[in-house]
């Protein structure tokens, strides 16, 4: 690595969600950055369930990278392997770094363009609304989310939940849990707990899906709602596979960098921090992070550098357009009031801000 000079200052992102965004827009009039993407857009992800039941909210929470990174590269393509100095991209474009962040999150398979996501939304909205019955599986926040939207909406579908959980988002304490169970209840919502349906008993062609507690549900479609893998499978190969902890996580020092890796840092949900794995949080990281590259680039000594402090859980799980329950530290509350910070807006624009966007405008 030459610390001195332009050649220093080449930073490649890899990942383009929430934190990969983020760090790439802040270092984009700062570094010679290259974002690397397997897609051509940025999802604000807690917002792609409103999406399914109203396509045109999609059209400000798919953003193509383009339009916040003006001054960097884009590449669209996965990354298969890193070197001391370079990126290897599924179409084998050899990319290469003074600086490294990973920012992979998690896996999930989506189309590559804007446009096609768009269109994948309409096609699932016309799903929900053409539906009479409708079965999600998954009681996480993502399959919690996908109900609110739906009973809301569509109050008249006969919606049904399975999660293989004793109770439903996991994630948060208890008390948000059974609050939510309630709320699902209220709307009529059938809500199935400690049974699960595997891959073997989801046919598309047929609607009768029997649970491993031997339940039988019927329902015109479904929705696959369950947790995504760690985005790290790709580095298992590479020259990280070493700084891998048991769940596939990027073990980082407290200031974002791949432990014992100078120039490489990770950010977002991929890395080992103790703390519950947010949107919020993965932007923390990537404004951390950011300054400590502005810091090194800058050619400032590396007892400048600013830390990360975990944080403790603080959660909000939109219940349709209104309601939402939170977990705060010490409390739960359910309803309006928490839903008045989230539900509506779903914090779209707050999110587009962060990245120098418009928060309303559609575009395109
Ligand atoms: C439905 C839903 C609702 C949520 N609601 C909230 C909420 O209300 N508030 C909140 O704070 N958090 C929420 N979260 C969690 C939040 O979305 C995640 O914590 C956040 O997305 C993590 O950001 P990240 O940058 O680590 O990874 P991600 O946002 O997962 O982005 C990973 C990126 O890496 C790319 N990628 C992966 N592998 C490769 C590769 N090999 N090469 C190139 N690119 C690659 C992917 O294409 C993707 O763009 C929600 C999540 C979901 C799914």
């Amino acid at each position: 690595m030459d610390l001195g000079g332009e050649r220093s200052r080449r930073v490649v992102v890899i990942g383009g969600g929430v934190s990969g965004s983020l760090i790439a827009k802040s270092l984009q009039f700062h570094s010679d950055l290259t974002l690397i993407d397997q897609k051509e857009y940025f999802e604000i992800p807690w917002a792609s369930l409103r999406a399914m039941v109203e396509p045109s909210f999609g059209e400000r929470s798919v953003i193509n990278h383009r339009d916040y990174l003006t001054n960097g590269r884009v590449v669209t393509s996965g990354a298969i392997d890193i070197t001391e100095t370079e990126v290897l991209t599924a179409e084998g474009r050899l990319i290469v770094y003074d600086y490294l962040v990973i920012a992979t999150g998690h896996t999930e398979s989506l189309p590559k363009t804007r446009t096609e996501r768009l269109n994948q939304y309409q096609a699932e909205s016309e799903m929900i609304s053409s539906a009479r019955s409708i079965l999600i599986i998954g009681g996480g926040p993502t399959g919690v989310e996908l109900a609110g939207e739906i009973a809301v909406d569509f109050p008249d579908k006969n919606l049904t939940l399975v999660h293989n959980g004793s109770r439903l988002l996991e994630f948060i304490g208890p008390k948000a849990s059974n609050k939510t169970l309630n709320w699902l209840t209220s709307k009529k919502v059938e809500v199935k707990l400690e049974q699960s349906i595997g891959q073997d008993d989801i046919s598309d062609g047929g609607k009768t899906y029997v649970t491993s507690g031997g339940e039988t549900v019927t329902a015109d479609c479904h929705f696959l709602c369950t947790g995504k893998p760690v985005g790290s499978m790709w580095l298992r190969g590479t020259l990280l596979k070493n700084n891998l902890d048991n769940q596939g996580r990027l073990m980082v020092d407290e200031n974002l960098r791949v432990k014992g890796h100078q120039n490489i840092f990770a950010i977002g949900d991929i890395t080992d921090i103790p703390e519950i794995k947010q949107g919020y949080l993965a932007q923390k990281h990537a404004l951390v992070a950011a300054k400590n590259l502005k810091l090194l680039m800058e050619g400032e000594k590396e007892s400048k550098l600013v830390t990360y402090q975990p944080r403790s859980v603080k959660a909000i799980v939109s219940l349709g357009r209104r309601d939402a329950v939170a977990q705060l530290p010490f409390t739960t509350v359910i309803g309006s009031v928490p839903g008045m910070i989230k539900s509506r807006d779903l914090f779209v624009g707050k999110t587009r801000k962060k990245l120098g966007l418009e928060p309303h405008t559609i575009y395109d």
